[in-house]
Order: C-alpha cells, then structure tokens, then sequence
C-alpha cells in the first residue's frame, strides 16, 4: 500500500483563500491586498505580512488487540456526527508530543503513552483551513474511557472496519495503512512520551 500524506476535501488550486483581516493588527491600518488572493496581505503603513500557515495538529492511533478508538464528533464541531481518530490543535507553547496526550485525554478519557510516529499529513480541508498533521501512536496507561471536549461517543473498531462515517479521508487511509504494513513508525523523545505526573 502506497503512502498518502495529502488530502484535499475541495480544490485548492485555485489559489482562492479567505481573507480574514481587514486591519493591521499592529497598527490599524487598513491592509493592503494583493489582486491574487494567495499572496500575502501586507500593512502599507508599517509593514506588516499577513503570513498565513496551514494549522499544526495532531492525531492519536489509540490501538490495542488489533482495534483502535475512534470518536464521534459533537454538534458544535467540524463534520458534526462524523467519526475521527482522537486529536487536535498543538497550542503555541506546546510540543506535540504533550499535545497528543493532552487532546486524547480531554477527549477520551485516556492516559496514553505515545510509542511513534506514524506519518505526517496535509489537509486542505475548507479555504479557511488547512491542517499540517503528525500522526502519533499510543498505548492506554491509565484513565478510564468518558468522551469530553468536541467528542460524544467513544468506541473500539477492528481495525479491518467496518468503520462508521469517517469525517476525515486521511484517517481512513491512517488505520488502513497501519494494518496493512505493520509499519511501527519512528520512536518518540522518552521524555515527552508520557504524561507530566
Ligand atoms: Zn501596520
């Protein structure tokens, strides 16, 4: 099986992206954009650059005896009553390693041990966000399964399926991928695989 790190849920070609300042956040000054939207908005009085980066992200494979957890996502959420493996933004004084075993345990319950990393996947998901994603693996070390944050419903799947509706197609190819190759991924810093206690 072919490895697939980007996904594109619409055409993102085009160069078409959301502007989403008005203002110099530095100065107020009403920002300068260029005709082509994919170029950067920049401030004419102070110089400011609207750069923009595609989000950064993580996403917990949570496995045991051949099945992982997957988690419905909540009304107020991206792809609301869609599944997806545990995940979520890495915060800015963040590493991802702590940001994994931050979103699994807000969102499930759990406290996980990261054994690798899987992959790392792009995903252009709407104009308005695109994602940058490291795929971890991780073990159950403690906690007890109660869904939390944009989660309603846990739940264990064999990792042959069948799956319930998937609301990202890189998760799909993520568990397929970790069957069929039985790829154990690149060892994570031991300082950072387990939870601060
Ligand atoms: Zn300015």
């Amino acid at each position: 099986m072919h490895a697939k790190q980007v996904f594109t849920a619409y055409d993102h070609t085009n160069g078409r992206f959301e502007k989403r300042y008005r203002y110099c956040p530095d100065c107020a000054t009403p920002l300068s954009h260029p005709p082509h939207d994919a170029q950067r908005p920049l401030c004419p009085s102070c110089g400011w650059v609207h750069y923009r980066n595609p989000a950064p992200g993580v996403v917990i494979m949570i496995t045991a005896d051949e099945r992982v957890i997957l988690g419905r996502r909540g009304r107020s959420s991206f792809a609301p009553g869609k599944w997806c493996l545990p995940g979520g933004f890495i915060e800015f004084g963040e590493d991802f390693l702590t940001a994994g075993i931050r979103e699994v345990l807000e969102e499930t319950g759990l406290i996980v041990e990261i054994r690798s990393i899987l992959s790392v996947v792009s995903n252009f998901l709407a104009a308005e966000l695109h994602t940058l994603v490291v795929v971890l693996e991780a073990k159950v070390v403690g906690g007890s399964p109660v869904p939390g944050d944009d989660i309603d419903e846990l739940a264990w799947f064999p990792l042959t399926g069948p799956f319930p509706d998937l609301a990202f197609e890189a998760d799909r190819h993520i568990i397929d991928r970790y069957r069929l190759t039985a790829l154990e991924g690149v060892p994570v810093d031991p300082q950072y695989a387990r939870p601060f206690i």
